[in-house]
């Protein structure tokens, strides 16, 4: 008799970044995340995302976990902390560098600002002007300006399917560009740090805000170039504040804290978000184990076009 290899459980994850308290936003992401995984018999990872080491703060880290916690949003594994990675970004890092793909850049935010045009209203295409420069260039720059570090990007098109989102594709050079692996402070970037602990952290199943739709070529591109598993992707809709305007966490009145006062417990909150947005038929009050019996991904919209729908006042 052949043995028959079970399927690997879907492993989905939170990636909170502790800048601020979480909004409603924030939970909706969390919870889709978490219904996405636990739908699947899956479990779900926690990783801190405290690249940024100044923009993070101590506090956020603590009640970013205290809110999960409340909200019945639970975690089998981690925290995880980006800030003691570094060596495991560095690692890959080296690797890409060792082949040649990434090249120093000595770009001004004000140069990057004045030479790159958004592209399709989603984010500024690099448009290579320290690709080319010479070795004899590159020594004389750099004693002037720390550089940050690029990855050379190949003319290739990124093609995945997106689990709420459809087909979705980007051509690395035109749509993207050679983009920042390490800053000029010496941070590892975001798309590195991500693709390597996604990896790590054996994560099969992101789900994530539709803001980030857009780097995920890019990370599909680096998990290529690792020899990495690509995990499944789902970028749900963002809540907005107001007409075209995204919630943040300055918008105080979707932050949790107003939110638990004005619905008086966590599964009120739980359970009128997941309505709003088509987690759920209703928005009576749910625990998200509650809400697994009804949870279908495939009914999530990819906007949310009535945006009266999802107004918090
Ligand atoms: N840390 C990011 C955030 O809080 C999420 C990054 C990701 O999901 O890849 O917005």
């Amino acid at each position: 008799m052949t043995a028959v290899t079970p399927p690997a459980p879907v492993v989905g994850r939170f990636a909170p970044s502790p800048t601020g308290r979480m909004h409603a936003g924030n939970v909706f992401a969390a919870l889709a995340a978490w219904l996405v995984a636990k739908s699947q018999g899956g479990k779900v990872v926690l990783r801190i995302e405290d690249l940024d080491a100044e923009r993070s703060k101590p506090a956020y880290i603590d009640a970013v976990q205290r809110d999960f916690e409340a909200l019945g949003l639970t975690w089998d594994e981690g925290p995880y902390f980006q800030h003691s990675r570094t060596e495991a970004y560095r690692a890959a890092f080296d690797e890409l560098a060792a082949r040649g793909l990434v090249y120093p850049c000595f770009c001004t935010r004000a140069d990057l600002h004045a030479a790159s045009a958004p592209h399709r209203g989603e984010k500024p295409v690099y448009p290579g002007t320290c690709r080319g420069l010479s070795a004899a260039e590159r020594a004389s720059r750099a004693l002037e300006r720390t550089p940050a570090q690029r990855l050379r990007v190949p003319h290739e098109e990124v093609a995945f399917t997106d689990q709420v989102q459809g087909p979705y594709a980007q051509n690395l050079v035109q749509d993207c560009g050679d983009f920042l692996v390490r800053r000029s402070d010496g941070a590892f970037a975001y798309q590195l740090a991500v693709v390597v602990d996604d990896a790590e952290q054996g994560v099969s199943s992101v789900v994530r805000g539709v803001d980030l739709l857009c780097s995920t070529p890019q990370q599909i591109h680096l998990q290529s170039l690792l020899g990495l598993p690509h995990p499944d992707y789902a970028h749900v809709p963002l809540l907005v504040a107001e007409r075209d305007r995204r919630l943040s966490k300055r918008d105080r009145d979707a932050a949790l804290d107003a939110l638990l006062a004005r619905f008086k417990t966590p599964a009120a909150v739980i359970g009128r978000i997941a309505g709003l947005t088509g987690l759920a038929p209703t928005c009576d009050p749910a625990t998200p184990e509650e809400l697994l019996g009804t949870f279908d991904l495939a009914a999530l919209p990819t906007a949310f076009p009535d945006l009266v729908q999802v107004r918090w006042e």
